[in-house]
């Protein structure tokens, strides 16, 4: 038998579950259906020391904003996991646990959802499966030998889920540089293969770094005023929240010990090969950081508020363009090379061809097929637990207003 609903949202995590905010306070009649758990990803795709990189205060779920008692404070992982599923416990959103989606296509007037469960008919769908879903691994990761371990940064747990030896850490965005300091300070020889990556101060001025991005208007920049669809994959600055947060980038993680290389290139005869570019990557990322930084400096200009920090001196590193696994006692290589979209069960040709859905607002080209939670959706702030609410509230608001 195949079950009817007007609106169809699929997963529940923090993009479904606002979307169904929304859809609860205009009273439509929707299912929201997820593959496992509520929050599934950050209960089973993250690290055991993960932690939120953005301060609790800027947890704005709609009825979920953050209002305990650490506003300053980066929620570890039970914690997050905690808040989202009391978030949800809070408004009751309509969730089919373990209900995955195998394939979504349409018949006459309906969509039609493929589930684990059986066929589902819904008038309107929003697909909200994540934005960080398959993990992007660079050309020629196959050349590791299988004497090494391989591991996404979603199947890694912890320094003692590794065999004991050097960990080649390869991509070094906030999860690369995250993962390299937490194996260093286990007590492991690090290696951190380098891209060209933004960063930024933890705090400046007495705020913290994500305050600046905020006021200064950079996470309302549109996917418009990028200079390139590539530019999509820029991540956000190298930063962390262990511990009550400190800066981490380049200059700690080489200052602390973790060896810098340049990109990763490939593997041979018992040798990982890394391009000779780890200067011009620095450099890149401090280029990155100083546009950046022309934003703090316009609000300061705005506001009247002093400058709080300079671009320091040049990093200058030359980094190895050769290891030899066994001299190095190299045991595993950590792929934290970035995310794609992955969308193949959604069977309509609304996608780019970097495999982003092509959207307004999150509305798609096909009547009634809606996304949430897309990396640069509207705005950087789109996929994010500050900016989802956002999006989340006009996407149910077109639905209400266009009921087919
Ligand atoms: C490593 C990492 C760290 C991050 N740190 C922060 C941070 O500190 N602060 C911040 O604000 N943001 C952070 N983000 C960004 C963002 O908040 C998270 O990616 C968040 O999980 C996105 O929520 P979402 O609901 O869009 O997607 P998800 O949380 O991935 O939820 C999607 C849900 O859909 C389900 N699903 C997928 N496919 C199907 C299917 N076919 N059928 C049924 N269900 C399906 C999944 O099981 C999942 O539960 C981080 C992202 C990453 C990758």
């Amino acid at each position: 038998m195949t079950e009817s609903i007007d609106v169809a949202v699929v997963g529940a995590g923090q993009a479904g579950l606002s979307t169904s905010w929304f859809l609860k306070q205009a009273d439509i009649d929707h299912v929201v259906l997820e593959a496992g758990r509520v929050a599934e990803t950050w209960r089973t795709r993250r690290w055991d020391s993960f932690c939120l990189v953005t301060p609790n205060w800027s947890v704005n779920l709609p009825g979920g904003k953050y209002a305990g008692p650490d506003p300053d404070g980066f929620m570890i992982l039970p914690e997050l996991v905690g808040y989202i599923q009391g978030w949800a416990d809070s408004f009751h959103p309509p969730v089919q646990e373990n209900c995955s989606v195998t394939a979504l296509d349409a018949d006459s007037d309906n969509f039609v959802l493929t589930t684990s469960g059986g066929k589902i008919r819904a008038r309107t769908v929003v697909v909200a499966s994540g934005g960080y879903q398959r993990a992007h691994l660079p050309a020629n990761a196959e050349q590791i030998p299988n004497s090494v371990i391989q591991l996404l940064a979603e199947d890694y747990t912890n320094p003692s889920g590794i065999p004991a030896g050097a960990v080649l850490n390869v991509g070094s965005r906030q999860t690369g540089c995250q993962l390299a300091e937490g194996l260093h300070e286990a007590g492991r020889k690090v290696f951190l293969a380098c891209g060209r990556a933004p960063w930024g101060p933890r705090r400046m001025g007495g705020h913290d770094l994500v305050w600046w991005i905020l006021e200064s208007g950079w996470w309302d920049r549109t996917p418009d005023q990028l200079p390139s669809p590539m530019a999509r994959l820029v991540g956000n600055p190298q930063n962390t929240g262990r511990g009550g947060g400190h800066d981490l980038n380049y200059r700690t993680l080489q200052a602390a010990g973790v060896e810098l290389v340049g990109r990763y290139a490939g593997a041979q005869d018992g040798k990982i090969h890394l391009a000779a570019d780890l200067a011009q990557s620095i450099e890149a990322g401090d280029a990155m950081t100083a546009y950046y930084k022309t934003w703090i400096d316009a609000l300061c200009e705005k506001r009247g508020l002093p400058v709080p920090w300079e671009m320091p001196p040049p990093l200058r590193v030359t980094g190895r363009t050769e290891l030899d696994i066994a001299q190095e006692g190299i045991s595993t290589v950590i792929w934290t090379s970035g995310y794609r979209p992955s969308y193949g069960w959604v069977h309509f040709p609304v996608f780019d061809d970097m495999g982003f859905p092509v959207q307004v607002d999150g509305r798609s080209a096909v009547p009634g097929l809606y996304f949430m939670g897309v990396h640069f959706q509207r705005k950087a702030q789109s996929a994010v637990l500050y900016g989802v609410g956002e999006d989340a509230e006009i996407v149910a608001r077109h639905i209400v207003d266009n009921r087919r």
